[in-house]
């Protein structure tokens, strides 16, 4: 027996396969399950999509006999969900439920674009009623500081999914004013939040959330890569358990969550096949290598994708979980491939491990880096957002911090890269919404 429950995923992995409840795992099983999952949507896709009949034209032949087949077709790219969208679809227009236009901050290329029918909506309410049943019960009230206004975002699907667990969700957005926040969950009786890092650090650490010490007993963290440091600092505010969640609008939102042993994110495999590829030259690489998420839609209707490149950085985990769930687990993503503080030479720094660096340090709620010059002499300008108690030498632990990372202490040792102010400002939030953390820069 497993310490740890087993995730609700296998449970469902195990309808969809239909085996019986409880069995053993067997990996086997479900390769056959998505090998003929994929079939099916490169069939449907041939005859529904204008843009993948023309892309997959001349490789009718290629033979589809085993999952590692699948690295034989071509990839589809950011760049095609921005320029072909429209020849992407499958569906008629009408039957078109939602689409999520998204806008890359900081570029003037087109917006990428996604569709969704009501049937692909109904598959990610299923994975998130049952991700949600991994932290939460029945009777319990969720706290969504997530977008959740419009009609089928986020937030509202995530408040229906949970409804269907007789869990109140409370839609509640993002958030802008952490003593507001904290009085809206002490109101509502909250005993969960699903929020993005940084806001729910803020809240955690706002002089008012002991107030909710003992009450809430779960947090979902999700849109951002979760530093651990930060993830450890919630559980201590509030002695809760910390979940996180793996998705992108490109997976229909959802993709992966964490059971109770916390040990990777349990992946929507029934909806979703990930392959890992050298983001060099996209070749395939061996399980438990790091490099490229590639994503193919397995179950989706209005627009699939077959070999999409995620641009996010990560690996698949072997063996069972020590949950004892087969459901496959991807390792924590460490962000987004372009994320990184480029030093030239091909050296460079990712985000994730400033990330690491700079939530370790108590009092430090937000930080933005910001790098300028050119190669050989590069300067990193750092702004730090410091709950209030902690500001007066914040900026000075920070710069220490930076100082010590050991992939820049060559870097700073030669000159090369200069430390430039580090201010210290507790004004406002750093992060804007829901944006994905990153190095800025300069234009
Ligand atoms: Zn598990």
């Amino acid at each position: 027996m497993s310490a740890y429950p087993r995730t609700p995923l296998d449970h469902w992995l195990e309808r969809k396969l239909g085996l019986p409840t409880n069995t053993a795992p067997d990996p086997e099983a479900l390769a056959d399950y998505q090998l003929e999952r994929l079939r099916q949507t490169v069939a449907y896709l041939r005859e529904h999509s204008p843009f993948y009949r023309r892309r997959l034209a001349g490789l009718a032949a290629e033979p589809l006999d085993s999952l590692a087949d699948l690295a034989r077709r071509p990839f589809t790219t950011a760049q095609d969900l921005r320029e072909h969208h429209q020849a992407m679809l499958c569906l008629s227009q009408s039957r078109v439920a939602r689409v999520v236009t998204l806008n890359t901050s900081g570029t003037t290329a087109a917006p990428k674009r996604l569709y969704f029918s009501d049937d692909d909506l109904e598959l990610t309410l299923n994975f998130f009623h049952l991700g949600m049943s991994t932290m939460v019960e029945p009777g319990g009230r969720v706290l969504i500081l997530l977008p959740g206004r419009t009609p089928d975002s986020v937030g509202d699907l995530l408040a229906r999914a949970l409804a269907r667990m007789e869990v109140q969700g409370v839609i509640h957005g993002p958030v802008a004013d952490p003593a507001e926040t904290l009085a809206q969950a002490l109101a509502v009786e909250a005993d969960c939040l699903v929020g993005i890092p940084v806001q729910v650090l803020a809240l955690a650490e706002h002089p008012a959330a002991q107030s909710l010490c003992g009450k809430i007993k779960s947090v979902l963290l999700t849109t951002d890569y979760v530093p651990r440091a930060l993830a450890r600092r919630v559980e201590a505010a509030w002695g809760c358990e910390v979940f996180e969640h793996y998705g992108m609008t490109e997976t229909g939102l959802g993709a992966g969550v964490d059971c109770r042993a916390h040990q990777g994110y349990h992946l929507r495999a029934a909806d979703l096949y990930y392959e890992v590829v050298n983001p060099m030259d996209g070749a395939l690489l061996p399980p438990g290598e790091e490099g490229e998420l590639v994503m193919t839609t397995l179950t989706r209707q209005a627009m699939p994708l077959l070999r999409y490149r995620t641009g996010d950085l990560g690996r698949l985990l072997p063996g069972p979980c020590p949950c004892g769930g087969f459901t496959p687990r991807l390792a924590r993503v460490p962000g987004r491939l372009s994320n990184r503080l480029d030093l030239g030479g091909g050296v460079g720094l990712p985000m994730w491990r400033l990330d690491e660096a700079l939530f370790a340090l108590p009092g430090l709620l937000d930080f933005r880096a910001v790098l300028s010059g050119d190669r050989g002499k590069r300067r990193l300008e750092l702004t730090v957002r410091p709950t209030p108690a902690m500001a007066h030498d914040l900026a000075a632990r920070a710069a220490q911090a930076v100082k010590e990372l050991p992939e820049l202490a060559e870097h700073f040792a030669t000159g090369e890269l200069t430390l430039g102010p580090v201010r210290c400002i507790d004004l406002a939030w750093i992060s804007d919404g829901t944006a994905k953390r990153s190095f800025s820069l300069p234009r």
